[in-house]
């Protein structure tokens, strides 16, 4: 994966976790029924969309430093601590790592 075809893929993917954090907050703000058990469901319902709320801005929040980085050609996929390649395959994988597999492992 390169760094054009990782933007687009994380755009994307930004574009889908925006719509979804917007829907579930639409959902939180809807109006509660007067009936008390419907408002117990409607209460739990909340905690679960809460749940997915703040998972999803979290999402957000580590895409949105991953393209930061990807916007800054000159350090992407090079090793903060060697300098060489960081390795296409392990980007892929890892794309916010900012370590090559060599220092990655090493412990000294
Ligand atoms: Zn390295």
């Amino acid at each position: 994966m390169n760094n054009i075809e990782a933007r687009k893929t994380l755009l994307r993917r930004q574009t889908e976790l925006a719509h979804r954090l917007s829907a579930v907050e639409a959902d939180l703000q809807k109006t509660h029924s007067k009936d008390w058990d419907e408002q117990a469901q409607e209460r739990e319902n909340d905690e679960v969309l809460e749940a997915i709320a703040s998972q999803t801005a979290n999402e957000l929040l580590q895409i949105k430093r991953v393209l930061h980085k990807l916007g800054d050609h000159s350090s992407y996929g090079v090793c903060k601590r060697c300098g060489q390649a960081i390795g296409k395959q392990r980007l892929s994988v890892i794309p916010e790592t900012e370590l090559c597999v060599g220092c990655a492992n090493d412990t000294h």
